[in-house]
């Protein structure tokens, strides 16, 4: 089987040396072993999304040296195949409508004997709309559905290969999914799908083998390899990365155009003064 990775940025501000740390890794392990490298754009959230982000990704990988095959797969182009699949476990009784507000979320975990335990997503959802709405009939629409952890996670273990830094346990029961993780939005109120059902969707539709990316996302992997489960996809090999810091150990975002690959590019560094700064 042929080694295939990929670099998935959501449009919603510049790349810095995180972005191109991940995006070289996912490039280089994947020419090293003859394999490709692909480019998906997480444009689903559509409430922040630019055309401009986009073009400047597009600008700032050339730059660093990446090639990637065209055309790119953009999740703005595959609501159809987030609704089928969310049509799919709706039709199972895995989904359910929430109708809560984050403010409600929050009130219902300060109860007493609520403990707020923190997921991968934020708090646990104590769970409050789940049994109130039938689960029958046409699937709902313009409201949050939530899956159903309960009844998603019917094995008893879940695992998966992980070939990076972490050093986490790689495997996870169906009781720490539900305690732990608990039932997540899988379809937004303001937006079709959600980031976890995208993901699994789209890295299967891609053929990806080995997924790529910083280890802040190592816990919701404990998500997509139930969502591979139900819907039948296979779950690729991981490699989770450090996170690249800046000088004082903070971890870089979106908003620190300080570290914008575009920003260094214009103080005229080139693509081996990035490498050389991120460790590679
Ligand atoms: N689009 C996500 C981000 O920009 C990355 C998702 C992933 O690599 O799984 O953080
Ligand atoms: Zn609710």
């Amino acid at each position: 089987m042929s080694l295939i990775t990929r670099f998935a940025p959501s449009p919603t501000g510049p790349l810095h040396l995180g972005h191109a740390y991940s995006a070289l890794l996912a490039h280089d392990l994947a020419h090293a072993g003859g394999g490709q490298f692909l480019l998906r754009i997480e444009d689903i959230d559509t409430t922040r999304s630019r055309p401009e982000w986009e073009a400047q990704i597009y600008q700032d990988l050339g730059w660093l040296g990446l090639d990637w095959p065209r055309p790119v797969m953009r999740q703005s182009d595959r609501l159809d195949a987030y609704r089928a699949a969310l049509e799919a476990l709706w039709t199972e009784g895995l989904l359910y409508p929430c109708t809560c507000t984050r403010r409600d979320i929050a009130d219902a975990l300060s109860a007493p004997q609520e403990g707020a335990q923190i997921g991968p997503d934020g708090p646990v959802y104590p769970g409050t709309c789940k049994g109130r709405h039938p689960r029958t009939g046409a699937m709902p629409q313009g409201v949050a559905l939530r899956l159903d952890m309960g009844r998603a996670a019917r094995h008893p273990r879940y695992g998966f290969v992980e070939t990076g830094a972490a050093s986490a346990t790689t495997s996870v029961s169906a009781e720490d999914l539900t305690a732990q993780v608990g039932d997540i939005v899988l379809s937004r109120k303001d937006f079709l799908g959600s980031y976890h059902l995208s993901v699994v969707l789209d890295d299967a539709a891609q053929g990806i083998t080995h997924v790529v990316r910083g280890e802040d996302l190592f816990e919701a992997t404990r998500i997509h390899v139930v969502l591979q489960d139900l819907l039948g996809l296979p779950t690729p090999t991981y490699h989770h990365h450090r996170l690249i810091r800046d000088a004082a150990g903070k971890r870089l975002a979106k908003r620190d155009d300080a570290r914008a690959i575009a920003t260094y590019r214009a103080e005229g560094l080139g693509p081996q003064d990035i490498r050389a700064m991120v460790g590679l």
